[in-house]
C-alpha cells in the first residue's frame, strides 16, 4: 500500500447528493439586490435569468439536495475524477510532505466546470428551455456549456472575453463543435458591448463585460433564453461539492487526512467543491483542516479587496450581491489564467473568509507558470494557468513543511489541463511573461466605486 500512486473509486462511488455549506455554517446569507431598484430581487427578476430548480437550490439551506439520475449517468463519464499521490513531486522538492491532487482536467471539456454545466443545462431542459446564453474567459465554461447544452438540446451563445477569444481559437472551435455560437467579447450585439466599444474600440474585455452582454442578451428575450453562470452563485458551488465528497473517500484509501486543503479562485467554485465538504467535517467533526484559497496578485479580490455589495458585472445589469470586491468596472490586467480574472468572488466564500473559516494568499503570475513547469516535467499533466496557482500554493506549503522538518499533508485540486493553454506556455518559455500587481491607485478606490446601498 505505501507506494500506492492512484486512488481509485468506482461508479457506484460517485456522490449522489451535493453538499450545502449554508446549513453547517454559522454565515447569514445577505440579501441579493435588484441592480436598478437596489432593493432585495423578486423571484421574478431571477426567473427572467434561471430556471427555478436552480433558483430553489440558490436560496436553499438543506443539507444534501439529491442529484438527478439523468446528471449523474452524465457525470459517468468522468466521474469520479482520479485522486492521485505526487511522489515525483514530492522526490523533486525533497519534501517530507505528502502531496496529493484531485484531477478535474480528466473531465470531456478539460475541467471542473461541467460539474455545473451538466445539471444548469439538465435543469433548463425540464422547464422546457430551448436555448441559453453564457460567457466565458479562457474557454473552459463555454466548452463545459457548451457539451452540456449539446447533450440536452439547448442551443447555446457563448460572450468570450476578446483577448482570449483572440489568443485561445482553439477553445472557441471546440465549443463549435459542441454547436454553440461564440462571439468575442466587448460585441456589437448587445447595447452594453456596443457602449464599451465606442468608448474604448480596443478593449481587451473582461468577465464582468461578457456577463453584461450574456446577461442582457437572456434578460431582453422575453423569455425564451435563460442564462448560466459558470461559478460565483451557491448553486454552482453546491454543484462542485461532488470533487470534495469524493477527495473525502480517497483520502480514507489512502489512510491519510489532509492538514491543508488549496485550490485557486476566480469567482471561487472549483475551490468550494474542493473545501466545503472538508470545512463540514471542520465544523461538525473536529478536524481541522487548513483551507487555502489561491487568487492572483492581478486580481486580488479577497486579500486586497473590500467586504461589500457590489455588481456582479460591468454593466450593472447582473444581481449585486455582497462578496469580496475590487469594483465592478476595473479592467484587470490581461493574465494569461483568464478564467481568474473577476472583480469579485462567491458571497458564500467571501463570508466564510470573513468569518476567518477559509485562508486566502496571493501568487504572481511568473511563480505560477514556473510551478506548472515543475509539475509538468515530474508528474507529466501540463495545467491549466488557473490550476498553476493551487500547484504554486502547494509546492510553497511543501518547502515550508521541508524547513519545518514536518509531514504534512496536502491536497490540492488541480482543476484543469492547460492542453488549449498553449500560446501562454509559448510566452512562458520565451521568457515574455512579466508579473502583474493590481494597482494601488485602484484599491483606494474601490469603495468610491461600489454602488451605494442601505443593506
Ligand atoms: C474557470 C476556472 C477556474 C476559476 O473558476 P472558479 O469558479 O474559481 O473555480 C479555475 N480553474 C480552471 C481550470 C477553470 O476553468
Amino acid at each position: 500500500m505505501t507506494d500506492t500512486i492512484r486512488f481509485n473509486l468506482g461508479e457506484s462511488d460517485i456522490p449522489k447528493f451535493w453538499y450545502n455549506i449554508l446549513a453547517d455554517a454559522d454565515i447569514a446569507p445577505a440579501p441579493v439586490l435588484n441592480p436598478q431598484t437596489l432593493e432585495p430581487v423578486t423571484p421574478e427578476f431571477l426567473s427572467a435569468l434561471f430556471p427555478m430548480a436552480l433558483i430553489q437550490q440558490e436560496i436553499s439551506t438543506e443539507r444534501y439536495i439529491e442529484i438527478p439520475a439523468e446528471v449523474r449517468d452524465v457525470y459517468k463519464l468522468y466521474r469520479p475524477t482520479p485522486l492521485i499521490r505526487a511522489r515525483q513531486l514530492e522526490k523533486k522538492l525533497d519534501t517530507p510532505a505528502h502531496i496529493y491532487y484531485k484531477y478535474e482536467g480528466a473531465s470531456p471539456s478539460g475541467s471542473h466546470k461541467l460539474n455545473t454545466a451538466i445539471p444548469q443545462a439538465f435543469y433548463n431542459k425540464v422547464e422546457g428551455v430551448h436555448a441559453m446564453t453564457t460567457e466565458t474567459g479562457a474557454g473552459q465554461w463555454g466548452s463545459a456549456l457548451a457539451m452540456a447544452c449539446n447533450f440536452m438540446g439547448i442551443s447555446l451563445e457563448v460572450f468570450m472575453v476578446k483577448v482570449s477569444y483572440l489568443a485561445k481559437p482553439y477553445r472557441r472551435i471546440l465549443m463549435e463543435m459542441y454547436e454553440a455560437e461564440v462571439f468575442a467579447s466587448p460585441s456589437d450585439r448587445t447595447h452594453s458591448g456596443r457602449a464599451i466599444l465606442e468608448k474604448t474600440p480596443d478593449n481587451p474585455g473582461s468577465l464582468g463585460i461578457a456577463i453584461s452582454e450574456a446577461v442582457e442578451v437572456a434578460a431582453l428575450s422575453g423569455g425564451t433564453k435563460k442564462y448560466g453562470l459558470g461559478s460565483v452563485l451557491n448553486h454552482v458551488l453546491l454543484h462542485q461539492t461532488v470533487i470534495g465528497e469524493e477527495t473525502l473517500k480517497q483520502m480514507g484509501l489512502a489512510g491519510e487526512y489532509p492538514d491543508v486543503v488549496i485550490g485557486c479562485v476566480g469567482g471561487g467554485s472549483n475551490f468550494s467543491g474542493i473545501a466545503y465538504p472538508f470545512l463540514r467535517e471542520n465544523l461538525k467533526n473536529g478536524q481541522r483542516t487548513r483551507l487555502v484559497a489561491v487568487e492572483p496578485a492581478a486580481t486580488p479580490s479577497i486579500t486586497r479587496g473590500t467586504y461589500a455589495f457590489d455588481y456582479g458585472d460591468t454593466a450593472k445589469m447582473a444581481p449585486i450581491v455582497k462578496m469580496f470586491t475590487l469594483g465592478s468596472d476595473f479592467i484587470p490586467a490581461a493574465i494569461h489564467a483568464g478564467g481568474l480574472r473577476y472583480h469579485g468572488m462567491a458571497p458564500s466564500l467571501s463570508a466564510l473568509c470573513d468569518a476567518g473559516l477559509i485562508d486566502a494568499i496571493a501568487v504572481h503570475q511568473l511563480g505560477t507558470f514556473e510551478a506548472a513547469a515543475i509539475f509538468a516535467r515530474t508528474e507529466g499533466i501540463l495545467p491549466a494557468p488557473e490550476s498553476a496557482h493551487a500547484i504554486r500554493a502547494a509546492i510553497d506549503e511543501a518547502l515550508q513543511a521541508k524547513e519545518a522538518g514536518e509531514k504534512r499533508v496536502i491536497v490540492f485540486n488541480l482543476s484543469g489541463h492547460g492542453h488549449f493553454d498553449l500560446s501562454s506556455y509559448e510566452n512562458y518559455l520565451s521568457g515574455a511573461l512579466v508579473d502583474y500587481t493590481y494597482p494601488e491607485e485602484a484599491i483606494s478606490t474601490i469603495e468610491e466605486r461600489l454602488p451605494k446601498v442601505s443593506y
